[in-house]
């Protein structure tokens, strides 16, 4: 693989007509509750991206209360087809970013902002790549037909977008390429080849309320219960399995005079392995029947019911991934860059296509603390930020990276 020579000069000349799009998006608040801010968000991305020859599809969220997906196309003269997934929402309320005085804010190397680096930052990545390939690739670009898809609330885990790129992708899909933000170790990049998927439970014991002076003994505590009830599900957690359980909220019980008939509990659960995975789902659902704790009256059982609320499947590393990395790993070694894989503990829309498509995540440009608004006079705490000087080097890897794909290199 031959580096275009062109290829480093052209992404700088681009890297200011970037830096004014993920400006604009910044400026727009897209929290996954803020509807119209993400809808505002998606026109500006078709808009990004119009100039390119993409158009733009517009896709309701199942959920109302959430904007609009965004699917951008531009068909190809040949069969093959690529696509490049990001998202429109962030998790910042307006209130929040208004009280942290966060918004976008270049200081040296870095720009703070709202989405900079989750995942605004990634957006603009794919409009840069796109832009090198049409000009000193143009024989590629125009025979591959583009699909670019935004999710509208993938911070509220959408339970609905992964099938909106299923079903517009197909056996001529090369890959999916997730543009959330590069990993780093000791300096290398890192790019994401598996991803744990995720379940959020909820537990519920009923009881039996009683008067606590009167009648004790004719209760039946539902807060005991839970408290046993939830030790189970704590000890659900195997480091050695990657497999974590975490206890997350607890509620229950009223008046200190009575004896509480009914308490609530909800978590998560975490894992890498589709077997792990499946296993403790089992696990949980196991908790549903009549609990320990009874009545010294009668005998009367709490009763417990265990339920998954939401969940997303496990992304395991797997041949279609390797495949993908081995293009990037090609690209690294022609542009003299290094570049690792990681295993990421938080989930992406990569878990939604990885079964479907080769995927491949962390194609963004690096930064830090997503997900943080905060900052503080001594510098302990930094609100998120993107490293502008990241932008350029790995634009150049995805370029060279994809072409690598759609020659079929690896
Ligand atoms: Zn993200």
């Amino acid at each position: 693989m031959t580096v275009p020579a062109a290829l480093h000069p052209f992404l700088e000349s681009r890297l200011p007509a970037a830096l004014d799009w993920l400006r604009r998006m910044v400026e727009i608040n897209s929290w996954t509750d803020h509807r119209d801010g993400v809808n505002c968000v998606g026109q500006l991305t078709a808009e990004a991206f119009a100039d390119l020859g993409f158009t733009a599809e517009r896709v309701p969220s199942t959920n109302p209360a959430w904007g609009d997906h965004l699917v951008l196309t531009r068909p190809g003269t040949g069969p093959q087809s690529v696509a490049m997934v990001s998202h429109l929402d962030t998790v910042f309320p307006p209130e929040e970013e208004a009280r942290n005085n966060f918004h976008w804010q270049p200081e040296g190397d870095r720009i703070y902002g709202p989405g900079t680096h989750d995942i605004k930052g990634g957006t603009v990545m794919m409009w840069l790549v796109l832009e090198a390939l049409r000009e000193l690739a143009p024989a590629e670009f125009a025979a591959t037909t583009w699909k670019l898809c935004f999710n509208s609330s993938e911070e509220c885990f959408s339970p609905d977008f992964g099938e909106v790129v299923r079903q517009r992708c197909n056996l001529a899909t090369l890959a999916a390429l997730v543009f959330e933000a590069e990993g780093r170790e000791q300096g290398v990049r890192q790019l994401v080849a598996a991803r744990k998927g995720r379940a959020a439970w909820r537990v519920t014991a009923r009881g039996r309320g009683a008067h606590a002076g009167g009648r004790h003994a004719h209760g039946a505590n539902a807060i005991v219960q839970l408290a046993q009830t939830v030790q189970r599900l704590a000890a659900l957690t195997d480091y050695a399995q990657e497999l974590t359980c975490n206890v997350a909220r607890i509620s229950g019980g009223s008046g200190l005079n009575r004896v509480p008939h009914e308490a609530v509990a909800e978590g998560e659960f975490r894992t890498f392995a589709p077997e792990t995975y499946a296993r403790a789902r089992a696990a949980v659902l196991a908790l549903n029947g009549p609990g320990a704790v009874r009545s010294a009256d009668d005998g009367y059982a709490c009763e417990v019911t265990a339920e998954i609320l939401t969940e997303s499947r496990p992304w395991p590393r797997n041949a279609g991934t390797d495949r993908l990395l081995a293009c990037w790993q090609t690209a690294a070694t022609a542009l003299g860059q290094r570049v690792a894989s990681e295993h990421r503990g938080g989930l992406s829309d990569g878990n939604l296509l990885w079964d479907a498509l080769p995927t491949m995540d962390g194609l963004g440009p690096w930064g830090e603390n997503d997900h943080c608004s905060e900052r503080s006079p001594d510098g302990t705490k930094l609100p998120e930020y993107v490293e502008v000087s990241s932008i350029v080097p790995k634009a150049a890897l995805n370029v060279v990276g994809i072409l690598t794909l759609l020659r079929g290199g690896g």
